[in-house]
């Protein structure tokens, strides 16, 4: 099976599954539990923080975050576009009373620096109370420059907000830029990423920060329903994760690259975009044809409408990258398509 839907969809390999057998645990709850504390501590150590906390998702690291960030009746500032607002279900909003401000996102995945001094609100009681600006890197696979974390880190200062950086695929940035995760987390008060998607653990993320934050996100985490008991046995895997998964990234980005190419190349395809592990393409008239041919070929991808997003992973390997683009050229082109 190749999917190619989500780096969500990776396994974990047998040697991570021996390390979570093997793991040693404890109740996390009572703090007992030394494989989550290990896995924490790491993740604080990798991103340069004081800090980390083991969750159960990104949902429940961004939403944790945000509640530590914010009181009821404040507001967060955030892409239009950003996953912390619009594919959280609102979860802010709902069990924090916290309030989403969007702001434009533009195409590179940057926010709009000057819509947000137009949104930011003065201190007068007929406004919530502008408190936390929430960046995403990446953004659709695509890679922010620091140099934009710095000037949100400055309109962050200017107006006194926090600063959460919702990295999920953050690692993706770090091996796409060359630098190390800390140089990306640097300027961000939290920073939430994601263990189960390129980096192959089955299941989890790390939210990471001062400790003051980290301790209120914890109290946050247990009323979310988040607090693990024997949990070592899912941290063992992202302890794993992150000792072997994170350099092995830029073989994803080739593959993505090589598979954007190779699509580019024939008739009736255009690819829309193409950053660190995702390939966006528009297949044209024949992409249910394609998408049909694919799943008999155990292939599996998501079309929305003629559009697909192609994610490369840790469970893509070369030889997947041609018979994908194999099954492309056998079942695209639109020229003799009808003959
Ligand atoms: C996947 C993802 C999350 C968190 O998702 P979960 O499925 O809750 O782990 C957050 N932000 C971004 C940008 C993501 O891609």
């Amino acid at each position: 099976m190749i999917d190619l839907r989500s780096d969500t969809v990776t396994r974990p390999c047998s040697a991570m599954r021996a390390t979570m057998a093997e793991a040693e645990v404890g109740d996390d709850v009572w703090g007992d539990d030394p494989t989550v504390s290990r896995l924490e501590d790491k993740a604080a150590e990798l991103l340069g923080k004081e800090a980390g906390l083991y969750v159960p998702s990104g949902t429940q690291s961004n939403l944790s975050a945000i509640l530590a960030h914010c009181q009821r009746g404040d507001e967060y500032i955030v892409g239009d576009n950003a996953h912390t607002y619009k594919y959280e279900a609102g979860g802010a909003a709902v069990l924090g009373s916290v309030q989403p401000q969007p702001v434009r996102m533009l195409a590179s995945g940057e926010l709009d620096l000057d819509h947000i001094s137009q949104v930011i609100k003065p201190d007068d009681n007929h406004f919530a109370r502008s408190r936390l600006l929430c960046i995403e890197n990446t953004h659709d696979g695509k890679v922010l420059p620091l140099d934009f974390h710095h000037r949100a880190r400055k309109m962050a200062d200017d107006h006194s907000l926090g600063l959460h950086l919702d990295g999920a695929r953050l690692w993706n940035a770090a091996v796409a830029l060359a630098v190390t995760p800390a140089e990306v987390a640097a300027v961000f008060d939290t920073v939430s990423v994601c263990l189960s998607k390129g980096l192959g653990a089955p299941v989890g993320s790390v939210l990471v920060g001062s400790q003051d934050l980290v301790d209120d996100a914890r109290r946050w985490r247990k009323m979310l329903g988040g607090g693990m008991r024997q949990a070592g046995i899912i941290a063992a895997a992202g302890i794993y994760a992150l000792d072997n998964n994170i350099g092995r990234m830029a073989d994803d980005h080739d593959r993505a690259a090589r598979l954007a190419d190779g699509l580019q190349a024939i008739d009736g395809v255009t690819v829309t975009g193409r950053s660190t592990n995702m390939v966006f393409v528009d297949l044209g008239p024949n992409a249910e044809t394609m998408a049909e041919h694919a799943a008999k070929s155990d292939i599996l991808i998501a079309l929305s409408g003629t559009t697909t997003r192609l994610v490369t992973h840790l469970d893509v390997a070369d030889d997947d990258v041609n018979q994908v683009l194999d099954l492309a050229a056998r079942t695209l082109p639109t020229a003799g398509a009808s003959s």
